[in-house]
């Protein structure tokens, strides 16, 4: 094994050599992809020496998501402290369903979730679990809604029309959802956005008049804290009110925004998250931890149970539930997720990752305060998101961003928003500075006017 760990450092130290030099890796076109590098499997293995070689290439065109250039999803940069927790986490290599197999690891990540619940203001009792991802963690949400609704489901599958309220800015993961857990995706009601994106409860009060009038069975609403495009925070106080009337297990949606339960500054935007039945958030975003990391949490530790559990003696032979985690979650055989998110908190403190939460809004500001001064430029996004919309010159964001991406200038994509495309850049590495934020612009300005816009007059 040393001698594996010797070589683990040594790529490693390449590829932080790399994301300096080269940022944006030059890009392979997928036609020629196996021409340029070594992916074949073949009868015979090579020498470490030509192992080493061959990893260095791919390593070397391999995108580079901890790059000060790279804007273009909603995780990147990297905080070191957390990748120690995950590289730790696969050299221990345990699996989350038992506490003879975890042992400790099981204590962690049950910490992790208590102060998640503590923090989404939830009570005492609350419970969670960690999924492969936010998807997973909505579907989670999902079928213990449509369980608490009809607890006899789990035995006999749907008979009814059950009805699904998301607006119409939330991920996709909801719809598709629908489709996986047999709801159908024809169930689910898509609710109308104000101008910021936002959910607007009185479309969603009628949506759900008119589904009882017609005698389906409304029991979810999923609201959004930082859709996918803008940014933009659902109202989840005024949305409570209508599940409580109602009766509908409301879930919210925090895979990319919820780390603002941390800041207090920013926390007002999930104003009466107490209120929820679940929220899910991805520590692989805001927080900075390596993917993936999500964590959903519960106010209703027994419908987690009822939803999830399942009887094995072949598996479950000592400990209580309380600390057999595979008897809450999705999988059987579960990755270590926590222990990054653990060794990231315990090294920084709460208070730690409140500054990393506050640095993006901080530097999302700084962006917007450039584009606001400068009139090239046109914003579409607002004050409080970390997804900085805008256009330049009128260029067209589709091919501005691949020609960025083709020229290994800068890793950004775009967006839309009610019949607006534009570029969206997300300020979520928070190890970035002021300079790297005007860096972008100054590369993105000089790309276009050296490359663009000359090719397009000449
Ligand atoms: C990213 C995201 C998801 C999906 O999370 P994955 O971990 O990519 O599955 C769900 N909802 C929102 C709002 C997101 O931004």
């Amino acid at each position: 094994m040393q001698k594996d760990l010797d070589i683990f450092l040594e790529l490693a130290e390449q590829l932080l050599v790399e994301e300096n030099k080269q940022p944006v890796a030059k890009k392979i076109s997928t036609s020629k992809l196996y021409q340029t590098l070594d992916l074949s499997l073949d009868e015979d293995g090579i020498v470490d020496n030509a192992l080493i070689g061959n990893l260095k290439n791919i390593i070397k065109s391999t995108p580079k998501t901890a790059s000060k250039s790279f804007f273009n999803q909603l995780f990147g940069g990297r905080i070191s402290k957390a990748t120690l927790g995950d590289l730790l986490a696969v050299m221990l290599n345990n699996s989350m369903y038992t506490y003879k197999v975890a042992g400790p690891q099981v204590g962690i990540e049950k910490q992790v979730l208590k102060n998640i619940s503590k923090l989404a203001g939830y009570p005492e009792n609350s419970d969670g679990t960690f999924a492969p991802g936010g998807s997973m963690s909505n579907m989670m949400a999902l079928i213990m809604a449509r369980d608490a609704k009809n607890e006899y489901i789990r035995l006999k599958g749907l008979t009814s029309k059950m009805i699904v309220y998301t607006s119409a800015e939330s991920h996709y993961s909801i719809a598709k959802n629908a489709a996986l857990t047999g709801i159908g995706r024809e169930q689910v009601r898509l609710v109308n956005t104000n101008d910021k994106g936002e959910m607007q409860a009185s479309h969603l009060e009628t949506l759900i008049i008119e589904d009882l009038k017609n005698q389906h069975i409304p029991f979810f609403i999923n609201a959004t804290a930082g859709t996918t495009v803008l940014g933009a925070f659902d109202h989840i106080d005024t949305i409570s009110s209508m599940s409580k009337k109602y009766k509908l297990w409301l879930h919210v949606d925090g895979a990319y925004c919820g780390g603002v339960i941390f800041s207090k500054k920013y926390k007002h935007l999930v104003n009466g998250l107490e209120h929820s039945d679940s929220f899910s958030i991805n520590a692989h975003k805001m927080l900075g931890t390596p993917l993936s990391c999500s964590i959903i949490v519960t106010k209703h530790p027994e419908q987690l149970h009822h939803s999830f559990s399942n009887e094995a003696d072949y598996l479950y032979q000592t400990d209580g539930d309380d600390f057999n985690l595979g008897k809450t979650s999705m999988q059987c055989g579960r990755r270590n997720d926590a222990l990054k998110i653990w060794t990231l908190w315990k090294s920084v403190g709460t208070k730690g990752l409140e500054k990393i939460v506050d640095k993006q809004f901080e530097m999302a500001e700084v962006a917007r305060k450039y584009i606001k001064k400068n009139k090239d430029y046109k914003l579409y996004s607002f004050d409080d998101s970390i997804s900085v919309c805008f256009n330049y010159k009128d260029v067209d964001a589709k091919a501005l961003c691949t020609s960025l991406y083709e020229n290994s200038d800068l890793m950004v994509g775009f967006g839309s928003f009610k019949d607006e495309q534009f570029v969206r850049m997300v300020t979520i590495n928070s190890v970035l500075e002021e300079t790297d934020i005007l860096a972008f612009f100054k590369t993105l300005e000089m790309h276009v006017n050296d490359k663009m816009l000359k090719i397009s007059t000449s």
